[in-house]
């Protein structure tokens, strides 16, 4: 699984954050980024796409699920 987020679209809540601290992080700008260990994908967008570990894949699904800017994307 592998995951982005559209930036334009993220409104800061940190819900993501919340349920997934592992894979999902607010940067300076107030948006939320996607990271993979310590690298965080800033740019982001669809080229900053993060490979999720093993066992996080709930928190990304529940992520998408409740993010409000609809803005989580997922590849399998
Ligand atoms: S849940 Fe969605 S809108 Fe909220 S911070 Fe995360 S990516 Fe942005």
């Amino acid at each position: 699984m592998k995951v982005w987020i559209d930036q334009d679209l993220c409104t800061g809540d940190g819900i993501c954050v919340e349920i997934a601290p592992d894979v999902f992080t607010l940067l300076d700008d107030g948006l939320a980024y996607v990271k993979e260990g310590a690298t965080v994908y800033n740019p982001g967008g669809p080229s900053g796409l993060a490979a999720v570990a093993s066992g996080k894949e709930d928190g990304v699904i529940e992520s998408a699920e409740e993010c409000p800017g609809e803005c989580i994307f997922i590849e399998v």
